[in-house]
């Protein structure tokens, strides 16, 4: 029945002289979202508002779906478009449309016409009554009701007629890219894929990088972050994902430091590093997954000791939520049966039984001299043997 879509948005309504990049931009991720559906569309700007059209057979629901994952849209209005011959015939479509979409006549509507073309040859009040009129003949189980009716009943009168009453609630946020690029540190666990998720809804586009400790960690904890940054790179677009390869970096901190400071100085490591990468690739932030006293390693403490080595901001979108709260956005978002498959990450192999909870930066930074011998060029090599995925 349906072959357009009006495309609502509402933060970047308001961004001035600057919305054209944020309409831009959010055409961009539609058009790469349609992509990946059956059939041919047209995204088009029209005096603020986005359409698609459909240029060939579609699947609606396959369409609805992917538009869903579109940071930016706040709503998505399936569309009739008709030619405008004449009142009484847009009539007609109207109550064809309004018995199909409707089977359940029992409910209250309004009519709300726009018109954007001023020569049409009634205004937009007459259009509401005589529309209103025609509707409660055809259908006398249908009341008016102008405050709140159950059906907003859109007409908006163009060089053809748009009719439209559902609205698809969208994710909100931000169109991605228009808000820079952070490096998200995605291990294979539950919060770091919503970590970006959550960043990226502002509008920013993620890169990713992942460390691993072959043989420590298999082919498959590697494939389980990958999947993982597939699923989320349905809402960000394609990811660039780094695998580090971070096994002698950790076992050379397992030689030489207290192991119950393992943890805290690996995860600066991890940080140094992902900043490392972050820099060359024009990210303007780091992103990880903490959220305050999950673990031993992000106390309040700890999160001192794991910030300071970095010079850029670090984003932590989860630090005031609850586990629960994670769960619920990764099951939303379909990352959460990825992440709780059984394969090892490397820092639960390393781990030590009594980690500490209140390390002191002083003593942290007296223990890392223990690798001065050798760190630098670990973290050098590690850095050199970069694998990039992109994925998405
Ligand atoms: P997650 O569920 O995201 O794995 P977690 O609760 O297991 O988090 P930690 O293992 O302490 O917590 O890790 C804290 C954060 O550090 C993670 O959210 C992630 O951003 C980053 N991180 C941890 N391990 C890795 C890894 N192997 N590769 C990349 N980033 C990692
Ligand atoms: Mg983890």
């Amino acid at each position: 029945m349906y072959t357009s879509f009006l495309i609502k948005y509402a933060e970047i309504g308001i961004k001035g002289k600057n919305r054209y990049i944020f309409e831009d931009a959010l055409c961009q991720q539609i058009k790469y979202a349609l992509k990946k559906c059956e059939g041919k569309f047209h995204i088009h700007k029209t005096a603020g508002r986005i359409f698609i059209d459909a240029e060939s057979e579609f699947d609606f629901d396959e369409v609805v779906e992917h538009l869903k994952m579109v940071f930016g849209i706040t709503g998505i209005c399936p569309v009739i478009v008709t030619e405008d011959e004449g009142f009484e015939k847009l009539c007609e479509t109207v109550v064809k449309y309004m018995d199909e979409a409707y089977p359940d006549k029992n409910m209250t509507f309004k009519v709300h016409a726009r018109r954007a073309r001023k020569n049409y040859p009634k205004e937009s009040m007459e259009i509401n009554m005589d529309m209103g009129a025609v509707l409660l003949e055809v259908f006398p189980e249908m009341r008016v009701d102008v405050h709140k009716p159950d059906i907003m009943l859109n007409i908006e009168i163009r060089e053809k007629i748009y009719i439209y009453s559902e609205i698809i609630p969208g994710p909100g946020g931000m169109p991605v890219g228009t808000g820079g690029k952070a490096m998200l540190l995605l291990s294979g666990g539950i919060d770091s894929p919503v970590a970006g998720y959550m960043i990226a809804k502002r509008g920013v586009k993620i890169d990713a990088v992942y460390f691993h400790a072959p043989p420590y960690t298999s082919d498959r904890a590697k494939q389980k972050v990958v999947d993982l940054a597939k699923q989320v790179a349905k809402y960000t677009g394609p990811i660039y994902l780094h695998v580090i390869n971070f096994t002698d970096i950790q076992l050379y901190i397992y030689e030489k430091c207290p192991h119950e400071e393992l943890t805290i100085i690996m995860r600066r490591y991890m940080m140094r590093i992902a900043e490392e990468i972050a820099k060359k690739t024009e990210c303007l932030g780091l992103i990880t997954g903490e959220s305050i006293g999950q673990v031993a390693s992000q106390t309040m403490h700890s999160l001192v000791a794991t910030n300071e080595v970095c010079e850029l901001p670090v984003y932590r979108p989860l630090i005031g939520f609850d586990k629960q709260e994670i769960v619920e956005v990764s099951e939303k978002i379909g990352t959460y049966e990825t992440s709780i498959q059984p394969f090892e990450d490397c820092c639960t192999i390393f781990v030590a039984k009594h980690p500490v909870t209140k390390p002191s930066v002083k003593v942290i930074r007296k223990h890392e001299k223990y690798l001065e011998e050798k760190i630098d060029e670990l973290v050098q090599t590690a850095l050199d043997t970069d694998e990039l995925i992109i994925v998405g």
